[in-house]
């Protein structure tokens, strides 16, 4: 007896490689915790011994914290193990079987993933031939589509490329369906979907504590809706989701945000040299980002093979050639990148040669 559904059998889960390098392939934060931060946690850990207790599942410390900080009211926010869990129970509450989900390609694979998981049909829309979104082409083909569920993705991983505000205000103006705005590196760029969600109904606007604030590690993401929509979306949350420590340590993070803002002005700053570099190695066609992470592109070389091979890990894109993401480093971990970029770039000479770096 076949124990699985039919049609994932084929199917491949989400894997990661895990090998010992600098790792520059999760856009993960490179800075750890702040000291004060982690001292005030370990003070808390220290004083609070109710472990035998179920978390709070509402999450009402970090919904209130969060409320503060974007001056939205508490029921505006829901909580999840990652915004990762958000997407999968979102989509659970809205798709009957065989309904359609439509978002960009490429994009993150926990899209298609949790799509059909959950029993949906993946659509996908093409970005323009510079990785751009085009709201009008959207539009053109929803109307044809007609999704349950429309997932934009901006800063769009893998290509750190966004949406304007005024290309975010025509699809809104135009589509009935939910819009899943997926703001996950949203700390990286200016423009947020977040004040529009008292505006309109059908947002729904996810954002992480992993990738900016630099807590991969503890796994807390949140969405920002109209209370109308949280109110809905909360039926099909698990309980007790979210860990009391998780809970904790996003808040204590959030009372010391200029912390994160440093970081992430550094990271900006590293990424925008990065990429004016790169720009420049011969072969290698790098995208302007907004994000913590280059798209690169390049038909000449196994960029990640050979970088591997220099003890520094990338992502490749799910079946499409030539196509890479770079997260973005510490100083020191961006110097050894630009290194061995250059080093390929600059002519390569007869050992990396005999390492089979090229692709042909
Ligand atoms: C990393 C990422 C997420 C979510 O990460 P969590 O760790 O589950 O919060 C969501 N969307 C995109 C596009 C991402 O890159």
């Amino acid at each position: 007896m076949k124990i699985i559904r039919d049609d994932l059998v084929g199917f491949k889960g989400y894997h990661v490689d895990d090998i010992d390098a600098i790792k520059l392939d999760a856009n993960e934060s490179p800075f750890p915790l702040p000291d004060e931060v982690h001292e005030k946690f370990l003070s808390w850990c220290r004083d609070h011994n109710a472990y035998n207790r179920y978390p709070d599942t509402d999450c009402n410390e970090l919904k209130a914290e969060l409320a503060k900080n974007y001056h939205l009211n508490v029921d505006q926010f829901i909580i999840g193990v990652g915004s990762d869990q958000i997407i999968d129970f979102t989509l659970r509450l809205c798709i009957k079987p065989g309904e359609k989900v439509m978002f960009p390609n490429p994009s993150f694979s926990m899209y298609k993933l949790s799509t059909k998981l959950n029993h949906g049909q993946p659509i996908e829309f093409a970005l323009d031939d510079s990785f751009q979104y085009n709201a009008n082409k959207i539009i053109e083909f929803m109307n044809k589509v007609n999704p349950k569920v429309l997932i934009l993705c901006s800063p769009n991983n893998p290509t750190g490329t966004t949406f304007s505000e005024e290309d975010f205000i025509t699809i809104m103006e135009s589509v009935k369906c939910l819009v899943i705005m997926d703001e996950a590196y949203g700390e990286f760029m200016n423009f947020s979907a977040i004040r529009y969600t008292n505006k309109y109904k059908n947002l729904l606007v996810l954002r992480t504590f992993s990738k900016g604030f630099g807590l991969a590690g503890i796994r807390v993401g949140y969405g920002v809706a109209h209370e109308e929509l949280i109110n809905d979306i909360e039926k099909a949350k698990p309980p007790y989701n979210l860990s009391t420590l998780s809970e904790q340590l996003a808040s204590i993070l959030l009372r010391k945000k200029q912390f994160i803002d440093n970081n992430v002005a550094e990271i900006i700053s590293e990424r925008n040299q990065l990429y004016e570099k790169i720009k420049d190695i011969r072969g290698l066609k790098v995208i302007e980002s907004k994000a913590n992470f280059l798209f690169v592109i390049t038909k000449d070389y196994d960029l990640h093979g050979y970088l591997k091979e220099h003890g520094l890990l990338i992502k490749t894109i799910d079946n499409i050639k030539g196509y890479y993401r770079i997260t973005i480093g510490t100083k020191d971990e961006n110097e050894v990148l630009l290194k061995k970029l250059m080093e390929l770039g600059g002519g390569m000479d007869d050992t990396t040669k005999l390492c089979g770096t090229r692709n042909q």
